[in-house]
């Protein structure tokens, strides 16, 4: 069986990375990955949400099932990637070993934490 295109990370990057993908390839085995539970939800609306009071469930546009569906692929939810294993073309999920046709990382980045004083600094949110 073809090993699938690995795709690290659920996020905007991730679902659109997929989404594309399958444009042009409707055969080959996808398999997404995610240390997170899959939604698919837009981060930039999350500032207009938090002020209008909505909740995460009310921000999620599509459950991992449903994406799963419509990219005909393999969602792995609240699972995470410990190691990279290139010279194999396996990623390691703790002890199990994920071989991959292609890999791609679109697991986010940290935000940097700007040094600020103040009483309200701990209201702030990257
Ligand atoms: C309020 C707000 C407004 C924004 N507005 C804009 C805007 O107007 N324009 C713009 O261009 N950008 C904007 N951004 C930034 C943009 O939304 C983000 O850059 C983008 O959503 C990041 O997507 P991502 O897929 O790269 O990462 P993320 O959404 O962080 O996704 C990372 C994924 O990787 C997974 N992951 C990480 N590590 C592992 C691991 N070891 N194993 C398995 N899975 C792992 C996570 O579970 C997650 O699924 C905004 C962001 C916010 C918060």
């Amino acid at each position: 069986m073809t090993a699938p295109l690995v795709i690290i990370g659920t996020g905007l990057a991730g679902y659109n990375l997929a989404r594309e993908f399958r444009k042009h390839d409707s055969e080959t085995p996808l398999l997404l990955i995610t240390a997170d539970d899959g939604r698919s939800y837009s981060k930039p609306m999350l500032s207009t949400g938090f002020a209008m009071g909505k909740d995460a469930d009310a921000l999620g546009m599509l459950s991992a099932g449903q994406m799963a569906i419509q990219l005909n692929a393999e969602i792995r939810t609240h699972t995470r990637v410990t190691r990279l294993d290139p010279d194999n073309r396996r990623i390691w999920i703790g002890n199990e070993p994920v071989r991959y046709r292609d890999l791609v990382l679109a697991w986010g980045a940290q935000p940097v934490r700007v040094p600020l004083a103040g009483d309200a600094a701990d209201a702030v949110f990257p």
